[in-house]
Formats: C-alpha cells, sequence, structure tokens
C-alpha cells in the first residue's frame, strides 16, 4: 500500500518521539511491503519561528493532500518562551484548533488501557486494577456547549452569563456511525453516554445513537448517564469497550479514563473527520522540561501511528504487530524514566524507539 503521511514534528520533544514512530513505521514498511511518503509540515512555535504564525494555509493544504497526519506536540513553557509573548491567537496551541477546524475533525479517540506491566502505576485500588481495563472514548469534537452561542449580560441588574448547548441530527449521527465503526474493529460494544433525564440534546442524542444502532445489529449498545459512567469508570472500568458521548462530557471523562492508567507518556489520540483521513497525537503536551534530552516516552506517539495504521489505512494486522511491539518491549522491562519501576531497565527515547521496531 502506498500511504502518504504529514508529519508534524512540532515543539519540545515532538520532534524527538515523531522520530522514533517514524522508524517504527519505516520498520512495518519494510516487514510488510508498503510504501510510507513523509511530508514534514509546520505548525505550532515551529511554524512561529519561520511563518510568524502558528498555522498558515499552505500547511492546511498540504496536511489535506496527505492520506492521515501524525504529529509529535507543540507548545513550549508559557513563562520563558517568546511564543507566549504573542496575542492567544497566534500562540502555538492556536495552530491545533486551526488545524482541527480547517481538516472537519468532529471525532476524537482517547484509548485507555492498563497494561498488566504497569498496573502499579494505576491509582485504583487494587482489586479494581487486577481485572485490567481496555477502553476507547470517543468524544464528538466540533458541536455542543463549546461551540454554542454564549453571551454574558446584566438582567435586571444581574450579572448573567448564558452558553447554549445544540446538537442536531446529523452531528449526531456521523460521530455515532463513527463509534460503531470502530466497535465493530473491536469488542463490539458502545455504550453512549447522555443526560437523558435532564437535557433535550441528550434525548435526541439517545434517539439517534439508537437509529444508528439498527444497521450495526452485531454491536451491543447501552445507554448510561454521565454521572454514573465518571463513578463506573473508577469502579468498574473493565465493562467498558468504546464509549460513545458529546463534547463536554468526553472532555472530562477521557481525562479521568487517561488518569487511571497511571501513565501519562503511554496514551494515544486520534482525531478523525468523515473520510478515512485523521491527526494522530500522543495525548501528551510536548513537555518542554525534558525536551532535547532523549529521555521522553515516544511510546504514546508510537501506539498513535498504530492508530493511523488500523483506522485510515485499514492495516489492521500492522497496527496489531505495532501494539505486541509495545507489549513485549515492556514484558522484557524496558522502560523509559516516567515508567521506570524497580528491577526494570531505563531505556532512552532512542533505545525505545530501536527495541520497538525490532519486535516487528
Ligand atoms: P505535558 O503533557 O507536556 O507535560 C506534563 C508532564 O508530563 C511533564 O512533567 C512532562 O515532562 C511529562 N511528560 C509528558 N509527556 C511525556 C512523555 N512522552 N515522556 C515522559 N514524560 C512526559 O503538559 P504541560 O507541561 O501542561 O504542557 C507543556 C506544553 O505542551 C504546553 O505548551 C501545552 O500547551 C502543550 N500541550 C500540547 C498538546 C498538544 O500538542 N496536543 C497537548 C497538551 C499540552
Amino acid at each position: 500500500m502506498n500511504c502518504r503521511i504529514g508529519v508534524i514534528s512540532g515543539d519540545g520533544i515532538g520532534p524527538e518521539i515523531v522520530r522514533e514512530a517514524r522508524k517504527v513505521l519505516d520498520r512495518v514498511a519494510e516487514r510488510y511491503g508498503h510504501s510510507f511518503v513523509y511530508k514534514e509540515l509546520l505548525l505550532g512555535g515551529a511554524s512561529i519561528d519561520v511563518h510568524g504564525v502558528p498555522l498558515t494555509e499552505e500547511t492546511i493544504e498540504q496536511a489535506k493532500a496527505c492520506d492521515a497526519v501524525l504529529m509529535g506536540s507543540i507548545g513550549g513553557d508559557a513563562k520563558t518562551s517568546p511564543w507566549y509573548q504573542l496575542e492567544p491567537s497566534r500562540r502555538p496551541e492556536a495552530g491545533l484548533l486551526g488545524i482541527r477546524k480547517a481538516l472537519n475533525l468532529f471525532a476524537n479517540l482517547r484509548p485507555a488501557y492498563l497494561y498488566e506491566e504497569l498496573r502499579a502505576a494505576c491509582p485504583l485500588r487494587e482489586d479494581i486494577s487486577a481485572a485490567g481495563f481496555d477502553m476507547l472514548i470517543m468524544r464528538e469534537l466540533t458541536g455542543g456547549l463549546y461551540f454554542g452561542a454564549r453571551k454574558t449580560e446584566e438582567v435586571d441588574g444581574v450579572l448573567t452569563a448564558v452558553d447554549t448547548l445544540s446538537y442536531n441530527e446529523h452531528e449526531i449521527r456521523r460521530i455515532a456511525k463513527r463509534a460503531f465503526d470502530i466497535a465493530m474493529k473491536r469488542r463490539k460494544k458502545v455504550c453512549s453516554v447522555d443526560k437523558a433525564n435532564v437535557l433535550d440534546s441528550s434525548r435526541l442524542w439517545r434517539r439517534i445513537v439508537e437509529e444508528v444502532a439498527e444497521d450495526y445489529p452485531e454491536v451491543e449498545l447501552s445507554h448510561m448517564y454521565v454521572d454514573n459512567c465518571a463513578m463506573q469508570l473508577v469502579l468498574h472500568p473493565a465493562q467498558f469497550d468504546v464509549i460513545l458521548t458529546e463534547n463536554m462530557f468526553g472532555d472530562i471523562l477521557s481525562d479521568e479514563a487517561s488518569m487511571v492508567t497511571g501513565s501519562i507518556g503511554m496514551l494515544s489520540s486520534a482525531s478523525l473527520n468523515d473520510t478515512k483521513f485523521g491527526l494522530y497525537e500522543p495525548s501528551h503536551g510536548s513537555a518542554p522540561d525534558i525536551a532535547g534530552q532523549d529521555r521522553a516516552n515516544p511510546i504514546a506517539t508510537i501506539l498513535s501511528a498504530a492508530m493511523m495504521l488500523r483506522y485510515t489505512f485499514d492495516l489492521d494486522r500492522e497496527a496489531d504487530a505495532v501494539e505486541a511491539a509495545v507489549r513485549q518491549v515492556l514484558k522484557e522491562g524496558f522502560r523509559t524514566g516516567d515508567i521506570l519501576s524497580e528491577g526494570c531497565t531505563y531505556t532512552t527515547t532512542t533505545q525505545m524507539g530501536d527495541l520497538i521496531a525490532d519486535r516487528i
């Protein structure tokens, strides 16, 4: 298969972790007979340094010409970096919001998986973590409360703020379809999370999700109120496969789910639109405190590359191979500093990439 992959190395540890993910992708290409052609794209601080702005039309057009984009992370230290002397719309993070919008990336996927070898880092009680968990949060990313009309005004002498939570059936249908498609590649369970006992937007959400479910008879659909879901994530996380939810609920639940894994350097993510295109990036930031020191954990980026193989290119076997290689390296006791524990072997960013690539 011939794949055009846009690469945003970005800032901080970005170039180091992306370099290792490319190493692993090159190994996949060699082993399975694919051709990956990379196109370097500028975003965030790296773009400000060259063009004075965090995102250019050229980057958007180049990204659109690719099948997928693999990203490291963007941004710097807000206290010391000159990028943060600029007005907010010209800072690195504005570039990321801009590219998500320009590429219409409405579906955000964040897996939360508990590796047996890293169970000690899980903050949950041992009898709960012993069951393990492997879930994926599918969050709607371009609608709902964060994008509705808002205002603050004085009403009868009282300061009053209004935010609007609105979803239409098309927005719900397209994200629900994405969730069911992905559930078909996993354990075939979707839990749709809403607040249908209170909100009209949630009642419509539930209705449309049920309609979409009719096209996926193999997938088991359940519904859960968001307050209950927040509890269940720490009480019985093993019950979840795909959690489908709207923007704000997903924002909160995906952070909760990722924190219960206990390992930020391990968490991948993907943002998809209604084609096969996706932007794949680790869930963590650019870690300026350890940039350039060969200390960053590249696994979240390598697993993001695996998601790209699975969801954009439908290369499930190759994605499985990358994920198995990561598990193998952990099983053999190799760890970067962030996940290091007694009895394990300290590994640099470069060594971790080599070890994973070697096991594919
Ligand atoms: P961060 O995730 O960069 O770092 C938090 C802590 O985790 C730091 O101690 C860091 O060293 C550590 N860490 C993060 N990733 C690691 C890895 N792969 N290996 C080892 N340790 C790792 O969060 P922050 O410090 O709040 O933000 C730093 C910058 O990143 C800011 O400019 C922020 O805006 C940006 N950011 C970017 C993205 C993105 O590109 N999508 C996301 C979040 C934050």
